[in-house]
């Protein structure tokens, strides 16, 4: 079948579904193909819940005489291609960005600002991949007017492919990290990987952001005619960083007042002059994008603040790798209103063969603050240990780490938690 005739299709429907537990009335299903499962088998079961058509690969699944089966050679390349087809027939600006830490954090930042002037739509959540993308781009509707699509990248041509998807035609990297190291192939992968974006715009003349503080951004700068600076003296938009404790304070341009956001750690502070710098490019005022960003609270498990008894607790365990990590600690390091500072710090996963390193450096970075408690916990990050200061104490299961914490009545302290998503450290808060 055509993508042409998938695109009639597709225009008659309520929209798109990968997932039989989601299916919407008179939607279009795409029967994926994954390590464990294979959806032709619920095509039938698709359109008992209300499809209106599937698209499978399998001639199988077919049964005689049905036009609601449409026949694709590969049904991920069709929805792809379903998804580039509908792209092209949007003539809006697409804003694509990608890089290691807190691309769903800009995004949706940016996305709060720029809908105070336009119909904005933006990846839900962080659908950012080969099928997220695509997902993302069908779900844009005719009325929109601008589009923010995360990309995000396990391996080198990643955001390549996403790229000549989405065609963007602005873009900006939010960092370039220590995140995914293991299927990249080091540090030099992840540059070329995140760079694919640049790449893509510079060889379609698109417009690229660029955050003059990250020094590995800022030399790419050169490579651009006109690239959009931001938020140094004399750049295109002036955002000045004033402190973060713990909520992110800044100023933009010339304005006498300044702004309290509810965004924990400097680190946060590119997110918000990315947000504000892209806005004022597409025209929307700096007070109200001022006003977006203030009003934006962050969602769950980003960087919360939970208040137990007389200890504040910064909860920061949707994610963690070397560089977020490191942000994190030194931002903790730097904050001050309690008596007693502890740091709670789980695995990091997917660093590959740089894992026993990273956790490594991670007990030499603990050191260099003056922390009253360090507690690791988890399988990798005990290579902390022969780096972290000695009085630092590791639980290698959640259950001991509990009845210690519960056991230590804990008061007056400012604690951070931080660890990767499959540690689930959030768990360890109610024992504080
Ligand atoms: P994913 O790869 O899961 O999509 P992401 O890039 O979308 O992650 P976010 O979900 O925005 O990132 O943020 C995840 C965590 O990264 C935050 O909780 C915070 O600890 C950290 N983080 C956010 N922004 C930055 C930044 N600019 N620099 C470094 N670390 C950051
Ligand atoms: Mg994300």
């Amino acid at each position: 079948m055509s993508i042409a005739t998938l695109y009639q299709h597709f225009l008659q429907s309520t929209g798109v579904s990968t997932d039989t537990r989601k299916i919407g009335q008179g939607n279009m299903f795409f029967a994926l193909k994954g390590p464990n499962f294979n959806a032709n088998e619920f095509a039938s079961r698709a359109l008992e819940m209300g499809a209106s058509w599937v698209v499978v690969d399998e001639e199988a699944v077919v049964p005689s005489k049905k036009d609601q089966y449409l026949l694709v050679d590969d049904v991920l390349t069709a929805l792809q291609q379903l998804a580039n087809h509908h792209r092209r027939q949007l003539d809006i600006p697409v804003i694509g960005l990608t890089g290691s830490n807190g691309k769903t954090t800009s995004k949706e930042l940016l996305h709060a600002v720029l809908k105070k002037k336009y119909n904005t739509s933006a990846t839900l959540g962080n659908l950012n991949n080969h099928i997220g993308v695509p997902l993302t781009l069908l779900a844009i509707g005719r009325d929109v007017e601008i589009a923010i699509v995360e990309m995000g990248a396990n391996k080198p041509g990643d955001i390549k492919e996403l790229c000549d998807i989405a065609e963007p035609t602005h873009g900006f990297i939010t960092n370039i990290g220590k995140a995914h190291l293991e299927g990249m192939g080091g540090p030099e992968g992840v540059l070329k990987t995140k760079t694919e974006l640049f790449q893509h715009l510079r060889e379609s003349n698109g417009v690229v952001f660029i955050n003059t503080l990250d020094p590995i951004l800022a030399n790419m700068s050169k490579r651009f005619a006109n690239p959009i600076l931001y938020p140094s003296k004399g750049d295109f938009c002036e955002v000045e960083f004033i402190d973060a404790n713990p909520f992110v304070r800044f100023r933009v341009e010339n304005m006498d007042k300044s702004f309290l956001s509810a965004m924990i750690g400097s680190y946060n502070f590119g997110n918000i002059a990315t947000a504000i710098t892209v806005g004022k490019y597409f025209g929307v005022s700096i007070e109200d994008a001022a006003h977006a960003i203030v009003t934006y609270k962050p969602a769950n498990m980003r960087s919360q603040l939970i208040e137990k008894r007389s200890n504040l607790i910064i909860l920061d365990a949707y994610n963690a790798n070397p560089s977020s990590m490191e942000v994190a600690i030194r931002t903790f390091g730097e904050m001050t209103g309690k008596k007693h500072k502890m740091v709670i710090l789980g695995d990091m996963y997917e660093l590959g063969e740089s894992t026993a390193s990273e956790h490594m450096s991670l007990g030499e970075l603990v050191g260099e603050y003056d922390f009253d408690k360090i507690c690791f916990t988890g399988q990798y990050i005990q290579s902390a240990l022969s780096k972290a200061p000695m009085k630092s104490l590791y639980f290698p299961d959640p259950f001991s780490f509990r009845n210690w914490l519960q056991d230590s009545k804990f008061e007056d302290y400012l604690i951070l938690i931080k660890g990767s998503r499959g540690m689930k450290l959030e768990g360890l808060v109610d024992f504080i």
